[in-house]
């Protein structure tokens, strides 16, 4: 696979500290110092300065940092110390001179800034910063892009495998986990969140986990799944019905949420808003009497973390750009008669966008 461009991020990462209003930025959040360096351990602090870019870490890291920094092409410090107040004493150490700092207010907790003001960062100023690094990783580059498509893949082919399960009497659960059991086998790292699914009066609920209800002929089934390959997500909704729907209305919800999720799917383009894609598939469940029941947002965008920027969803400004991928996932939910979903993960292109899942979106199975 292409490798990711690692090191140009801490480049395009610099003119945004200025924006942010300061002259160093403190990384915490590890999915984003694993996006700046390609360090992938469960502890760790980065340290970006104008020029100079140090990495701590902890004793049971010292020899994978080295390696995964190395392998990303990243020129940065890598400090191994055993103790976090060790590694703050590096940090404080290399930022010595900088006027003002920035945190990311999102993974500090109160603890952690009153320590960082009292005993690390004591001569600076502290500056609380949002989506300084996540508005870097909207923008997805080949390599990402491949590692997403790769993992879309693995989970339309998990699906394949398991689809014939569903008309043996089974359980969510062990619906569930056959799809967690095939990712695993196809390559993938593991699910990149809690595999949903929502059998009959189940699937009334967005996020229902899976119990031990037995999946009948003739009921909605929504299966809400997806794969991390190298740290990327993807994530895909089919609902599915063992032989024709017992009701009526399982067809008309299903054909309504296909048409929607069609049109949203067919409005995604650079230079779009969240919001106008989520009014696109909103206009289509509301002209069939659904608006209620479709009560959530339309998409997220989806990375290293499996919701990240930008949102599609009423309230969203957030203008679509190249390189983007978000989920376009329109619903029906009525507790009388189950639920109907449909999701595609996609990347956005100049004139439209590109579907990563491909598992075929008809209902009877
Ligand atoms: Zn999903
Ligand atoms: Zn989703």
């Amino acid at each position: 696979m292409e490798r990711s461009d690692s090191a140009g991020r801490l480049g395009r990462l610099r003119p945004r500290l200025s924006e942010a209003g300061c002259q160093a930025l403190l990384v915490t959040h590890l999915v984003n110092v694993r996006y700046l360096t390609g360090f992938t351990g469960s502890a760790g602090l980065l340290l970006v300065l104008p020029d100079d870019v140090v990495l701590t870490t902890d004793g049971r890291y010292r020899d994978q940092a080295a390696e995964q920094l190395t392998a990303a092409g990243v020129d940065a410090r890598v400090e191994v110390r055993p103790t976090l107040g060790a590694q703050h004493e590096v940090l404080g150490t290399a930022a010595r001179g900088i006027g003002r700092v920035g945190l990311e207010a999102d993974s500090v907790t109160w603890a952690q800034q009153r320590r960082f003001a009292s005993e690390v960062f004591t001569d600076a100023d502290l500056v609380a910063t949002e989506g300084v690094v996540e508005g870097l990783r909207r923008v997805k580059d080949a390599g990402e892009i491949e590692r997403m498509a790769e993992a879309a893949r693995i989970a339309d082919e998990a699906l394949a495998a398991v689809r014939p399960l569903l008309g043996q009497g089974v359980t969510e659960r062990e619906v569930a986990l056959g799809l967690d059991y095939e990712m695993r086998r196809l390559g993938a790292d593991g699910s990149s969140f809690e595999t949903i699914v929502a059998s009959g009066p189940n699937g009334a609920k967005p996020h229902a986990r899976p119990t031990e209800r037995r999946i009948a002929p003739g009921e909605l089934v929504v299966i809400d799944f997806g794969a991390i390959v190298d740290g990327y997500c993807s994530d895909m909704t089919r609902t599915l019905c063992v032989g024709e729907p017992s009701e009526d209305i399982a067809l008309r919800m299903a054909a309504v949420v296909k048409e929607s999720q069609r049109e949203g799917v067919a409005a995604v383009k650079a230079g779009v808003r969240g919001r106008d894609v989520d009014g696109t598939c909103r206009a289509v469940i509301a002209d069939a009497g659904w608006g209620d029941a479709f009560i959530h947002g339309t998409g997220h965008g989806v990375g290293l973390e499996i919701h990240e920027a930008p949102r599609v969803a009423s309230t969203s400004e957030d203008v679509l750009a190249v390189g983007h991928v978000v989920t376009v996932e329109p619903g029906v939910y009525l507790a009388d008669h189950g639920g109907v979903r449909i999701e595609d993960t996609v990347v956005v292109t100049d004139d439209g966008c590109t579907v990563l899942t491909n598992a075929p979106k008809e209902l009877i199975v």
